[in-house]
């Protein structure tokens, strides 16, 4: 298939890289054109603009940072729909705000381009394993035009519902998994304090009912290595719980706990941990309980 590919950072490049792997013709496009260059070194071709990546291509990808990205991209000058022709699909893989994806999708419609929203859970090393779960919104026979493209970038991807239920799923997902690391990192804190070898205290709740991903997955790529480079960015990780407690206001869902740990991600954006791997969050309780959370290589 020929597919346009906009936005070619942590997530995208590797996404981008087993599409091609799996024989699709790329055209690529990123406000940082050396974000490409390994990508354009396997055959891609690069767009100067995302109005250039959509013509001749059956299907275009976005993967941009914050809703407001994916507006410009979409929207603004230069952007999809100068490019786009009547019956263009168009699918976006951030994790973007539900209400945002239901507008756009209108906006597209109006000059004929189909949207899905599919965003991708399972962080960088996923994508590049092709092992993403990918969560997909929108008309489910568009869903099934694009579903073996989709597979080249992920092991789990599944139809949610009518446009924007891809970002409802991915949302919670994300709250959850920030919320658990938070949570996690104050047992983790607690534990060894109270005298428990880190590795031992890890290895306990990860075969036990308090594991998670982040515990088995998350922790040990990063906060337990002291490995802040991104990986998933506070920034986004902020940016996710924030469209979590958004959703929640405009659905009148009381919504507590998750408010604190928007607060905790606030915290560490005030900090300017922003750009450092969202595990960075982690070392506000570390600061707070005098424990480090690092095992040995
Ligand atoms: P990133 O910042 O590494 O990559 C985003 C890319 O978009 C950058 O290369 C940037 O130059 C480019 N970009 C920004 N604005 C642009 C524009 N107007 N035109 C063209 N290119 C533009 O971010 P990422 O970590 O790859 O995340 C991308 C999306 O995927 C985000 O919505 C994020 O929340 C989501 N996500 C990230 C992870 C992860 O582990 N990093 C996991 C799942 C989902």
């Amino acid at each position: 298939m020929k597919v346009g590919f906009i936005g070619t950072g942590n997530m995208g490049n590797p996404m981008a890289a087993n599409l091609i792997k799996a024989g699709h013709q790329l055209t690529v496009h990123d406000l940082r054109r050396e974000a490409a260059i390994n990508l354009l070194e396997m055959g891609a071709e690069w767009a100067d603009s995302p109005k250039e990546a959509v013509p001749g291509n059956e299907v275009v990808l976005t993967s941009l940072p914050v809703p407001r990205d994916v507006e410009a991209v979409v929207q603004g000058e230069n952007g999809i729909l100068e490019g786009a022709a009547e019956g263009s699909i168009y699918v976006d893989l951030s994790t973007n705000s539900p209400t945002v994806i239901r507008r756009l999708h209108q906006v597209c419609a109006d000059r004929g381009v189909i949207m899905l929203d599919a965003p991708v859970s399972g962080g960088t090393y996923g994508a590049a394993a092709a092992t993403l779960a990918v969560m997909v919104g929108g008309d489910e026979d568009v869903f099934n035009k694009v579903k073996p493209t989709l597979d080249a970038i992920g092991s789990h991807v599944v139809y949610c519902g009518p446009i924007g239920n891809g970002s409802v799923c991915k949302i919670c997902n994300n709250l959850l998994s920030m919320g658990i690391g938070v949570l996690m990192a104050e047992a983790l804190t607690l534990g060894v304090k109270a005298g428990v070898d880190l590795a031992v205290l890890a290895d306990a709740i990860a075969n036990s009912s308090g594991g998670s991903k982040r515990l088995t997955e998350k922790f040990p790529r990063f906060l337990f290595k002291g490995n802040f480079e991104p990986g998933f960015a506070t920034a986004l990780a902020a940016k996710d719980v924030r469209l979590a407690t958004d959703l929640g206001r405009e659905y009148g869902i009381p919504m507590e706990l998750s408010n604190l740990v928007d607060q905790r991600h606030v915290e560490a954006m005030f900090r300017g941990w922003g750009p450092e791997d969202s595990d960075a969050v982690a070392r506000i309780q570390e600061e707070k309980a005098g424990v480090q959370l690092r095992l040995p290589e």
